[in-house]
Parts: structure tokens; sequence; C-alpha cells
């Protein structure tokens, strides 16, 4: 089939997710092609996007797409699906992909996989269920298909080369019905949601004066910074960093909690990383039970005992 993955822009640049995408889409193209959709300007180089499997690259290059618009944006993926005879669609299942995904699967009148976390079988989606607590298969039987894929479910793969970049002029932009009043950017070195690494704190931190154990640990590792709902709620940290079922969902490699409880609802957002490491006084915690590694021990002694390992192994490796 022919696949169309939309591309979103950070800061200007293609969000890491992107590789991931165009992987996932030339492995379920099979012998169809496959289109990456860039929207607004870029400040890369885009055709290195060829080299994760883009055999052509489209970009609408223009001030009216400076600011992000869910409603506007899957207007003009569901027209660009259509001029490149796709049969899917293909986007992250991030803030901006779960906007825009049920926009393209209404207008384009295409079924709908929110979540996938890998290719389907036949027509069947694997997808998360319950909070993570239980794995589905969404039958799709739709001959169009719009599928938003959980980041970080496939590793990317280099197996193509550099494409032009082809300038598309859709038949019009919609006008969008937000006024952006001010932005307000995240400056974090390491967004949150697109991670390998991310080490955590909870109430058992005691305070945000106390942080600097959570950040020397993650410099180390060169992790980004998360934290539970009350600390966010609080005000200790910023609500972007607070991650659970009514926070970001993520799915890093590496995962410490540092006085974390384990809430079901904390872990809805962070079941599903690839090794989770738990440090907290309490044994009973029920963090441990969705834990491969546990330290029953004080935060305060563990995290800086354990900053100090890093950094002696990586001089050591030096
Ligand atoms: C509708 C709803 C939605 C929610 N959504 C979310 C969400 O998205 N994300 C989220 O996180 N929560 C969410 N919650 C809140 C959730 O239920 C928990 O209350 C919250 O996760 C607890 O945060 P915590 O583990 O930091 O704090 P606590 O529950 O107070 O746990 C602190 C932990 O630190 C340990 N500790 C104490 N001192 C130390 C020390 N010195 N060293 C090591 N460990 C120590 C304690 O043993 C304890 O386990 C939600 C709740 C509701 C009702």
């Amino acid at each position: 089939m022919n696949v169309l993955v939309y591309i979103d822009l950070q800061n200007g640049r293609p969000r890491k997710s992107s590789a991931e995408l165009l992987t996932y889409a030339q492995k379920l193209s099979g012998a169809g092609s496959v289109t990456a959709l860039v929207l607004g300007h870029s400040l890369e180089d885009l055709s290195a996007l060829g080299s994760f499997g883009a055999q052509r690259i489209l970009q609408v290059s223009t001030p009216e797409l400076t600011h992000f618009d869910g409603l506007v944006f899957g207007q003009l993926i569901s027209e660009a699906a259509q001029f490149t005879g796709s049969q899917a669609v293909l986007l992250s299942f991030d803030h901006s992909g779960k906007a825009i995904a049920p926009v393209v699967a209404a207008k384009w009148s295409a079924g709908l996989v929110a979540g996938a976390t890998g290719l389907p079988q036949g027509t069947r989606y694997p997808v998360k269920a319950f909070s993570g607590k239980a794995l589905a298969k969404v039958n799709v039987l739709t001959e169009k298909i719009v599928v938003a894929l959980t980041p970080n479910s496939i590793p990317s793969e280099k197996n193509g080369s550099s494409v032009a970049v082809e300038s598309w002029i859709p038949s019009e932009i919609p006008a969008s019905k937000i006024k952006v009043l001010s932005v307000n950017k995240n400056t974090t070195d390491i967004p949150l949601p697109e991670a390998e690494k991310v080490v955590s704190g909870g109430r058992g931190l005691k305070g945000p004066e106390n942080w600097g154990l959570i950040e020397d640990l993650a410099k180390e590792l060169g992790a980004a910074t998360a934290c539970s709902r009350p600390v966010s709620d609080i005000g200790w940290r910023p609500h972007h960093e607070h991650v659970g079922q009514t926070g970001i969902t993520i799915r890093p490699n590496l995962y410490i909690a540092a006085g974390i409880s384990g809430a079901i609802q904390h872990l809805a957002g962070v079941n599903s990383s690839k090794t989770i490491v738990v440090i907290n006084t309490d044994a009973e915690a029920p963090f441990f039970k969705a834990a491969d590694y546990g330290v029953v021990g004080d935060a305060f002694e563990v995290l800086p005992k354990l900053t100090q390992a890093i950094k002696k192994f990586k001089a050591d490796q030096a």
C-alpha cells in the first residue's frame, strides 16, 4: 500500500520519531510507496528523511503554518493523502498526532488506530488498553487507514538514500480559528516525550530544593527529568514534566523513579518503559511490582552514589 507519513517539526527540525515512523511506513507499505509530508518551514535539510525510507518528500512551507492547529493540519494531510494516492496515513501518537489523527480519519473517511505499538498482523494492529494494563488488537476493515504510532515502538533503520524535497501547493490553506497570544517554549535540552532515558522524582524527595539530585543523575546519563503529578501540582516542578494518566505518556529505554510510590495513575504513563529502576524507602511500595530493578533505600543516599558510580564508569571507559 502507499503510505503518507506526517513529519512533525519541533523548533524547526523533524522530531526524533520521524525516523521511526518512516521505518514503520517502509515495512507497512510492502511494494507500495512511502511519501513524507512536512508542514511548515524547516531549519534542517529534509532530504535526509530519504535515508529512513521516504521515497518522496513533500513540503508546504508558508507562514500560515507557523502555529499548530490540528484542524488545519488534518485538512492538509487528508488532501495530501488523496493527492499521493495513499491508502494509509501514519503519524506519531504524541500531542500533535493525537489532535490530528481523528481529523484526518474523519475528513478522509478512514479507519483509525490510535496508539499502535507495532506492525499489524494482517489487518490487526496491536494497541495498549486500560492504561497499559492490557494489549488489544484493533481489526481495521476500512480500505483507508490512519495509524498513530506510539513513540519508541520500533527501532529506526537507515536503509535509503537522500531524496529531493518537492514543494507542494494544496488547493487551499484553511484559515486557523486559533489566535496565538503568546508562546512559552520549553527550554529543556532533551524533550521528555522523545527521551531514551528519564530520571523522575516524586513526593519522597521532600521539596524542590532537592531536585539537584535528580538533575545531577540525569545530566550524567544524558536523560530528561520527569516527576509525579503531586510534585507538579504543588509547583516543585513544571507541569510539562508530569508523567502519568493525566500527564505525558512516555516509553523510554530507561526510567529511574526515586521517591515515587507507583500509583496506578503514575504507572499508566510509564509502564511501557523498557527498563524500570525504582528507589524507595518502603519495600511495600507498589512501584516495585512494575520494576526491573529495585533499591529499597533512601533516595538522598542512593541518588548521589548512583551519580558517582556512573561518573566513575564513564571516566574508566574514556
Ligand atoms: C484521576 C487521577 C489522575 C491522576 N493522574 C496522575 C498522573 O498522571 N501522574 C501521577 O504521578 N499521579 C497521578 N495521580 C495521583 C496518584 O494517584 C498518586 O497520588 C501520585 O502518583 C503519588 O505521587 P508520589 O508517588 O510522588 O507521592 P506519594 O504517594 O506521597 O509517594 C511518595 C513515595 O516516596 C517514598 N519515599 C519517601 N521518602 C523517601 C526517600 N527519602 N527515599 C526514597 N523514597 C522515599 C514513599 O515510600 C512513597 O512511596 C492521579 C490521581 C487521580 C485520582
